[in-house]
């Protein structure tokens, strides 16, 4: 491999969508229904490593059929966020972060590992050609989706030689139709999303697809979201099919499911347990039985619950169904800590209060 660092070859697209219509199209993004004109892209291949860096139109790719992503789905992403700040720049919180994730799912994926600064480098690259598509409205921004497919033509289970690292960009508003509005979540008791041992930590596609079935179940039941239970005793919650979970308590106290492998580390997760202890709240890493939950929420020692992740921000749970539970908590919307917390969050992401953690890098 070469020791030079990568530079992208720029090719702006040819005709871009004009200004007016990107501005009619920005009023109601909806979420990931609308991209933007470019992608970047890097291609890796057993002993040339990363090569080949590119800006350039967004366009279809073109797979051979034999291409092993389609057999047996070594394919990994990343969600971030680009927000607009006061003064028009454009920002992405905690993508370093996501860079490191993203090496950390390659690798239990039998990946090839792209560079931080590669990562970091392709999203700052998309962003800048790409800045006239961030929406500046509140609860608006431009989702970023690193993604990275193994491309060998072959169809031998193995690890890949081969891959193609990609990132799409997508102007969107709020993640649920409610908006702010609480959630209703189903209790999936007969499938699990991740064992011991399994994929549960990587952020990759073929989770999603093993929790699509139970997904579709809830919405049959009128649930926005599934809660997982863990794969072995069927009680502990782990999170939702793309969320993490934190639970109020009446005491003040918070408590989010630990991190022992079946559960994607949330950046989000992450970034609100620093702020809550910095607020002087506690916050237990420890499990928490669906049970419990649901004894907690009727003696009302558990006051309020909510999801968590890039897409969903900070999303209030209101009540939890499934075929042996049913119960609610709050009023419909966010209770006072989980508005809190997501205030506080939000401040820091649109450049209101202080980013005492150095969260934020400005694209420049
Ligand atoms: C991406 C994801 C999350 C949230 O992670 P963030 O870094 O906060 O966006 C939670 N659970 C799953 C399964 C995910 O894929």
């Amino acid at each position: 491999m070469s020791n030079n660092p990568l530079s992208f070859a720029i090719t702006p697209h040819a005709e871009p969508v004009a200004a007016d219509e990107r501005a009619s199209r920005l009023q109601d993004p909806g979420f990931g229904r609308l991209f933007t004109d470019h992608m970047a892209t890097i291609r890796y291949s057993e002993g040339k490593g990363w090569h080949d860096a590119r800006i350039e139109a967004r366009a279809d790719l073109k797979l051979n059929p034999s291409t092993l992503v389609l057999h047996y789905a070594q394919e990994i992403f990343e969600g971030l966020k680009a927000y607009r700040l006061p003064d028009g720049s454009a920002t992405l919180f905690r993508p370093d972060a996501n860079a490191r994730r993203f090496r950390n799912s390659a690798a239990r994926l039998a990946m090839a590992q792209l560079p931080e600064e590669l990562f970091i480098e392709s999203v700052e690259q998309l962003v800048r050609i790409d800045r006239e598509w961030i929406p500046s409205a509140e609860g608006a921004s431009l989702y970023l989706r690193p993604f990275m497919i193994s491309t060998e033509v072959a169809l031998g289970t193995k690890p890949s030689t081969d891959y193609l690292y990609c990132v799409i960009a997508s102007p969107v508003g709020a993640y649920f139709k409610s908006g702010a509005g609480a959630v209703t979540i189903w209790v999936s008791d007969n499938y699990t999303r991740a064992a011991p041992g399994g994929t549960g930590d990587a952020k990759c596609g073929g989770n999603y697809a093993a929790s699509l079935l139970a997904q579709a179940e809830g919405q049959k039941q009128g649930c926005e979201q599934v809660v997982f239970l863990d794969a072995v005793e069927r009680r502990w919650i782990e999170e939702l099919g793309g969320m993490n979970v934190f639970f109020v308590f009446a005491d003040g106290t918070l408590q989010t499911p630990p991190l022992t492998g079946t559960i994607l580390p949330g950046i989000t997760r992450d970034s609100l347990i620093t702020l809550a202890r910095g607020l002087g709240l506690t916050v237990r890493e420890e499990p928490y039985s669906i049970d419990q939950w649901q004894a907690d929420a009727q003696s009302g020692k558990l006051t309020e619950a909510f999801a968590c992740g890039t897409a969903a921000v900070v999303t209030p749970i209101g009540e939890v169904k499934g075929r042996k539970h049913g119960f609610k908590m709050g009023e419909g919307q966010a209770g006072p800590v989980t508005q809190r917390l997501k205030t506080a969050l939000l401040d820091i992401q649109r450049g209101r209060s202080a980013d005492t953690h150095n969260w934020l890098r400005k694209v420049k």
